[in-house]
């Protein structure tokens, strides 16, 4: 059966559930689709925490009741040896009920939009070079959907994107070693959490090598604990570490109950080098727009979301789907979050290199401190060089370790390069290849300089 739309979303997860509920009011022919039923929606595995910013700022309704399980109140940063903690405050995050808040948004979505759940879409359609909509298989059989704009909203395995003309810039892959896998318990513990309102955690490459494993409260006696590990090392699966490792200590081990536990894949790297193309745009996992250094990928699928639900409005006040009518998401999405998702990115294969002994100095000594910290997810960049003062200030600090600091403040010196570089984001399709490979290249000297050997 052949339907027509104006838009359809592919996956409802935090992406295009997000993308579903700010279009249900646009006037547009909407549908959402997606291949779980209800108990499956927002079902990927995940740490389940998300700062409280990210609603407003993208116009989303703040979780409550059911399915806000926490509020954060801040975070602690242990050291290898657990000696060593950054106690962080001041921001507020959530800790959420996914499947519980996902339910919640389509629910409001579902006033303007289509969903056609329990469908999976199987290919695009491509007619005469154009995507013109996709293949799909529900209750009702053989769907063909039509629609103006495609969006891949299908995280991970990216079913739409990966499908499209490889000569597309939108289609290509990132090396395995950009990826992350994850895996969590969500557990009742036999024992009352001490302040609940603070995440854990931890950063021991013996135990999460190229990443980090985590203990995050969902109450008194309720915890989401996982372990992320980096791909294409052949590091050990997180499933095992948590099982082998993380199950002796008593904190992890003395469970009550298991009520969910499972892992995946997550891009841990700067976002695809361009989220649209003619027809058609990608936002969440599916392109890449996820923090490279804490995995966090629901607020950054939400701005996603947003950047997309605006440049779909403009295309079709202006009646042009194409790469260069919805390029607007990609301006709003590079020169903002995009452009300090770059710089992280730069930043995470830094920490990549770090060993126990230099990660044990740093957190020890409390060189990188709250201020640093707010400063480089929110900006992209360390506040490390204002003034002379701060600066010797600085080698004074690092005085045991100077090796470190001149690695820091050099990859603090890429990161605002890269930033720069994502701020001058082209403002057409006609310029991306040249800034593409300008992106390339000083990934590239960067690697070389730091000595990152993947
Ligand atoms: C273990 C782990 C811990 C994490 N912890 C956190 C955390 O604490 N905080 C945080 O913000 N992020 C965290 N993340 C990342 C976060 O889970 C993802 O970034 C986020 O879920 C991405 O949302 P998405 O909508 O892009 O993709 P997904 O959540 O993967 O949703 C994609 C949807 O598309 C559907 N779909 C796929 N293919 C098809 C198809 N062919 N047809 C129809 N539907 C399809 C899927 O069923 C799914 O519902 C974690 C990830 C992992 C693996």
């Amino acid at each position: 059966m052949r339907v027509d739309y104006d838009v359809v979303i592919v996956g409802l997860g935090p992406a295009g559930a997000s993308l579903a509920y700010m279009l249900k009011d646009s006037g547009l022919r909407v549908a959402g689709v997606e291949m779980g039923d209800f108990s499956k929606i927002w079902g990927k595995p995940c740490g389940d925490a998300i700062g409280a910013g990210n609603f407003d700022k993208n116009g989303l309704p703040h979780p409550s009741g059911d399915a806000l399980k926490q509020v954060v109140r801040g975070a602690l940063i242990y050291s290898p040896s657990e000696e060593g903690v950054l106690r962080l405050t001041g921001g507020e995050g959530y800790m959420i009920d996914r499947n519980k808040y996902g339910i919640s948004l389509l629910r409001e979505a579902s006033r303007g939009v289509d969903l056609l759940l329990e469908t999976k879409v199987s290919y695009p359609i491509i007619e005469s070079g154009k995507l013109v909509g996709v293949k799909a298989r529900g209750e009702k059989g053989e769907l063909e959907l039509r629609a103006k704009v495609i969006v891949d909203a299908t995280g991970s395995a990216a079913s739409v994107r990966k499908k499209l003309p490889p000569e597309w810039p939108v289609s290509v892959d990132a090396p395995e070693t950009d990826f992350s896998v994850a895996f969590r318990k969500i557990v009742e513990l036999d024992y009352e959490i001490e302040e609940p309102e603070f995440i854990r955690i931890y950063f021991n490459v013996n135990v999460a090598p190229g990443g980090y494993w985590w203990f995050f409260p969902k109450g008194k006696s309720l915890a989401n604990i996982g372990v992320g590990v980096q791909l294409g090392r052949g590091y050990e699966s997180p499933a095992k570490i948590y099982r082998e490792v993380l199950m002796k200590r008593p904190d992890v081990g003395r469970e009550a109950r298991v009520i969910s536990e499972a892992g995946a894949r997550l891009p841990t790297r700067r976002p695809l080098v361009s989220m649209v193309w003619d027809n058609f745009i990608a936002i969440g996992d599916s392109a890449y727009t996820v923090d490279p250094v804490h995995g966090g990928g629901m607020g950054y699928a939400m701005t996603a979301a947003r950047s997309a639900a605006d440049a779909i409005v403009a295309a079709f006040e202006e009646g042009d789907f194409s790469a260069r009518g919805l390029w607007r998401a990609n301006m709003v999405y590079m020169r903002g979050l995009g452009a300090v998702q770059a710089s992280l990115d730069l930043l995470r294969m830094f920490l990549q290199t770090l060993t126990n002994d230099e990660i044990e100095w740093a957190i020890r000594k409390g060189l990188v401190g709250k201020e640093e910290i707010v400063s480089v997810f929110e900006r992209g960049e360390f506040s490390l060089t204002r003034h002379f003062l701060d600066a010797l200030e600085m080698v004074v600090r690092f005085l045991g370790k100077p090796s470190l600091l001149t690695k820091l403040l050099r990859a603090n010196d890429y990161m605002r390069k890269i930033k720069e570089l994502y701020l001058q984001y082209p403002e057409g399709p006609a310029g991306l290849a040249r800034w593409s490979s300008q992106v390339e290249a000083l990934v590239a000297e960067y690697k070389k300089v730091m000595e990152i050997p993947f």
